[in-house]
């Protein structure tokens, strides 16, 4: 029997990359729901092609304009919303909810899925990162799986298999260091948005390459992996690896090493995610030896990375300080890219938030949720002097 998935996030990067791998595997997976923001002609192809029977557009207005239009086939049910997403991540047909919407906005239907008992394939970090304690409990409570889609935790998950949690050492996490790696530090302040939106090894969405040049990227995946994998974060690393082939080290107690190397592709990660536990082939090309190349590793400097401080700040301080981490970092993006504030601003606007919003104790759902708006609403309004 084929598997039911359900995308959120459909005519996104990892949603484009996931209809690759739907188009290779129509044997064994089947697409039945389909979410965007508000693109919906792309929404509307993608429903045509895989003959999708539900679909979502958050947006009320391009769900309005998409009515009007008559553009997508009559067999799907249209729908619109925060209502619509949610009857689609519980939808009685789906078997696997691969969550690849941007931002907090995954977090509600995250958590109506695995209320529903459907596995999860994670791609969104910030979810994790702003109610990770939550998403955690439901999915142990529930019995679901909750498959790592994030290159890094799904290498780290590989490695994993067959080995028990008293054997671990520590977690290595690779990160390209991204596109002004190299570039001279006093260059940072003149970093716009058409620069940071380009990134030498990866192709996404504009928000995850700005978070991959400032490596607030990495600090969320750090957050992500200490709720994923139940580790504390003097037991997270982070190492620079230029190339991205090797996702992420799992070190043991004897001092042993496993890594997972693939091409930089998220198509890896989400056909392992979407087939688990069976494997089958790639949809691309995989690592080629027959061709001299070289791996890298370094290790960051707060100086050039202060998100990646600011991260361990929050991840240490626990509580509501990674939903402030989270919400400060999604504004100060969203702010640089409308060119409201500078690239190095992105750094002060977080350290603002996560100074001047008090954090809260083991918080539940509703209190992180009102910490969350309460911070983009600091940090919508800050504005600095120079
Ligand atoms: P993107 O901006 O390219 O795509 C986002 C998708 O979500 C689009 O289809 C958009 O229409 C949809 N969307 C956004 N908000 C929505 C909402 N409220 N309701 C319904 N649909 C909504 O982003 P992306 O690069 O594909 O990243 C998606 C998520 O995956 C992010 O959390 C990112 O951190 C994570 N991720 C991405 C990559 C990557 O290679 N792109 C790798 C690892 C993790
Ligand atoms: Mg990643």
């Amino acid at each position: 029997m084929r598997k039911k998935v359900v995308l959120l996030g459909a005519t996104g990067s990892i949603g484009s990359s996931t209809l690759r791998v739907l188009r290779a595997h129509t044997d064994r997976l089947q697409l039945v729901g389909v979410a965007a923001q508000s693109n919906g002609q792309a929404l509307a192809e993608i429903c045509r092609e895989f003959a999708v029977p539900h679909a979502v557009l958050n947006s009320g207005d391009a769900y309005r304009q998409a009515r009007q239009s008559d553009e997508f086939p009559g067999a799907t049910q249209l729908s619109s919303g925060a209502e619509g997403l949610e009857a689609l991540a519980t939808l009685a047909e789906a078997d696997i909810v691969l969550i690849a919407v941007v931002g907090a906005a995954g977090l509600r239907p995250a958590l109506a899925a695995i209320e529903a008992g459907k596995d999860i394939a994670l791609a969104n970090k910030e979810l994790l990162v702003l109610g990770g304690a939550h998403v955690m409990e439901a999915a142990r409570r529930k019995g679901v799986q909750l498959l790592p889609t994030d290159s890094e935790h799904n290498a780290i998950f590989q490695c994993l298999q067959g080995h028990p949690a008293e054997q671990l050492d520590k977690l290595i996490l690779t990160a390209s260091g991204g596109q002004f790696r190299d570039s001279p530090l006093d260059t940072l302040a003149r970093v716009t948005p058409d620069m940071a939106t380009q990134h030498p090894n990866w192709s996404m969405g504009p928000k995850i390459t700005v978070d991959s040049a400032t490596m607030a990227n990495k600090g969320l995946e750090l957050i992500e992996a200490h709720w994923l994998f139940d580790l504390e974060p003097d037991r997270l690393k982070v190492v620079i690896h230029p190339q991205s082939v090797v996702h992420s080290f799992v070190q043991f107690i004897d001092g042993s090493i496993l890594a997972q190397l693939s091409p930089p592709s998220m198509t890896f990660a989400i056909q392992h995610c979407l087939l688990y536990p069976e494997r089958a082939s790639a949809v691309e090309a995989t690592t080629d030896f027959t061709n001299p190349f070289s791996l890298d590793f370094k290790a960051p400097d707060y100086a050039r990375y202060p998100c990646l401080r600011l991260a361990y700040d929050a991840l240490n301080a626990s509580g509501a300080a990674p939903a402030i981490f989270n919400a400060a970092n999604e504004i100060a993006v969203e702010r640089f890219l409308a060119k409201e504030i500078a690239y190095l601003e992105i750094p002060k606007l977080i350290e603002h938030c996560l100074t001047s919003t008090e954090n809260r104790p083991s918080p539940s759902l509703d209190q992180l949720l009102e910490t969350d708006a309460a911070t983009r609403d600091r940090a919508r309004k800050q504005t600095f002097s120079s």
